[in-house]
């Protein structure tokens, strides 16, 4: 394996840089509901100190009688919840059609799993000036995550941060398996920055806070975790989803894994 390349730091503004020395924690709910769900997400996560606020607005949903998510409805309860506590918005866009009226509001376009591979979507936020969040598809090899990021770039746009989320293998205890040695090969091959998305990588909330300090310590640049205030009630994806306390008692694990992450490497 090549050498590590210097990680490019992706400016997202209000003091967040992903790609620097930090471990950047994402969070929030798979999907939007309702406002009363994301003011009460976004006062916990606030008064825990996270800084970006996900939540999903249009939702790629395997069947179509799913919960599909609120739409530009759950986009403007994302900017009050921005505005209220001063968060960057990551959020999934899956037609170019709705990049306009979005935005204003999203500071991270997300790209979800399953248009990883559709060229007309990455060539169009490939032509905006905001990062964008590539999560691998969820059969692509590492190197056809690369070329679709490329994708991306040759447009002209080079705010892009990776997010390995699992991948599908024969193994069926866990929604996809968790690729998680794809950090360090991505860090030899590109200077792309490169998070890890625990939930849908496991599909499992038991297995989400160990797959974050995993991510950690395998070198990532943060994480991208679901939460709820009651999972079992979750429109989407509740069952890979934390509640408050599970998330809190993680933060706290994070905080004192990264101290001794520095440590270490300071001798
Ligand atoms: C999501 O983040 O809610 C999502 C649908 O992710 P993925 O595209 O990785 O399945
Ligand atoms: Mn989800």
């Amino acid at each position: 394996m090549e050498d590590f390349k210097v990680t490019k730091v992706i400016d997202i503004g209000n003091g967040v840089k992903i790609g620097g020395k930090d471990f950047e924690i994402i969070a929030g709910p798979c999907a939007v509901e309702n406002e009363e769900q994301m003011y009460e997400i976004g006062k916990f996560l606030k008064d825990l100190g996270i800084k970006l606020l996900r939540g999903g607005a249009f939702k790629p949903r395997t069947s179509p009688y799913s919960f599909q998510g609120l739409g530009f409805e759950g986009l403007e309860i994302l900017n009050k919840i921005k505005e209220e506590y001063n968060f960057k918005i990551v959020s999934e866009i899956m037609d170019p059609r709705d990049i306009e009226k979005s935005y204003g509001i999203i500071d991270i376009i997300q790209i979800g799993s399953r248009n990883m591979q559709n060229y007309s979507l990455l060539k169009e936020v490939g032509k905006l000036d905001k990062p964008i969040l590539l999560k691998r598809g969820m059969s692509s090899t590492i190197r056809e995550w690369l070329m679709a990021a490329e994708y991306i770039e040759a447009e002209g746009n080079k705010n892009i941060i990776l997010c390995e989320r699992g991948i599908r293998t024969f193994e069926e205890y866990t929604r996809n398996t968790l690729d998680l040695v794809s950090v360090p090969i991505i860090k030899s091959l590109s200077n792309y920055p490169i998070i890890v998305d625990p939930s849908h990588g496991t599909g499992r909330w038991e297995l989400v806070p160990p797959s974050t300090k995993a991510a950690l310590a395998i070198g990532a640049d943060g994480v991208i975790i679901e939460i709820h205030p009651e999972p079992s009630k979750a429109l989407s994806d509740g069952q890979q989803s934390l509640n408050f306390n599970e998330f809190k008692k993680m933060y706290k694990d994070i905080e004192i894994l990264k101290k001794e992450i520095t440590n270490d490497r300071n001798g």
